[in-house]
């Protein structure tokens, strides 16, 4: 049976690389794009669907979900990985209407889409979540190495990536029947960094692909990284 997977932020940097590289493993791969224009020639370019989907938008969401279930009548792998890096300041001096714009998209956006898309994951047998988190999100790596200068690691993203992994953990345990795990992609050349990550998306990509390919006696409510288990 074919398997049905939703990747979203799908348009570009490691999110567009998974879904590339789970097309190729054979899943029937939908990409998720708010950017109509972008999401139009990411799926072009990897010959999977698309659907117009902004994390923050509730209407979009549940017109995502809509179409899915019209389409496929159920979800297998769903990859929370859409997020931005918009707020690089100290904490003192965050506004914190933009503080809540960024945890908007990424935690809400992927407590949003979770919700909306669980009816869909309880139709299929082999249910996984891959939560896009961060080693920069752990309180054992801040403390353990030097995360507290806000120009290495802005705060706002580092909570925003904290939250995200306890929403797994949380969600791990509310839904038995599923895996869901959060992934630390490691620091990946794209645009959320200027491209200055030291690794490829292929190599950024690797430990998402893994989570989402789980066999059906694999982990949840884990954190790991491409080579290791992230401490919490
Ligand atoms: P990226 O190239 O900037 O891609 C981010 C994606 O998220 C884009 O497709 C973007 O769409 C989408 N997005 C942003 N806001 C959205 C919204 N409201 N609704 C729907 N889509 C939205 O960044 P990336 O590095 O590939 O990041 C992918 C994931 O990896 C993120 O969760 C990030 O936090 C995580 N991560 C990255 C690194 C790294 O070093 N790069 C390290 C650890 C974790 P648009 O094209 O419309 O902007």
């Amino acid at each position: 049976m074919d398997t049905i997977t939703l990747v979203t932020g799908g348009n570009k940097g490691i999110g567009y690389e998974t879904a590339r590289r789970l097309r190729d493993a054979g899943h029937t791969v939908v990409i998720g794009a708010r950017d109509a224009g972008r999401g139009r020639a990411a799926a072009a370019d990897l010959g999977v669907g698309l659907i117009h989907l902004d994390v923050t938008d509730q209407a979009s969401v549940d017109g995502a979900a809509e179409r899915v279930r019209q389409d496929h009548g159920r979800l297998d792998v769903l990859v929370n990985n859409a997020a931005v890096n918009s707020v690089v300041a100290p904490l003192e001096s965050t506004d914190a209407a933009d503080a809540a714009a960024m945890l908007d998209t990424n935690l809400l956006g992927a407590l949003r889409v979770t919700n909306a898309f669980i009816p869909l994951l309880r139709e299929s047998r082999h249910a996984r979540i891959v939560n896009v988190s961060s080693f920069v999100g752990s309180f054992a790596a801040t403390l353990e190495h030097d995360m507290f200068d806000w120009r290495v690691v802005p705060p706002v993203y580092a909570i925003s990536k904290t939250a995200l992994t306890m929403l797994t953990l949380r969600y791990s345990r509310e839904l038995p029947g599923m895996l869901v795990n959060a992934a630390d992609p490691g620091y990946t050349k794209t645009d959320l960094n200027d491209h200055q990550g030291t690794q490829t998306v292929t190599e950024g990509s690797d430990v998402i692909v893994r989570l989402a390919m789980l066999a059906d006696d694999g982990p949840t409510g884990t954190y790991v990284s491409r080579d290791d288990v992230v401490p919490w």
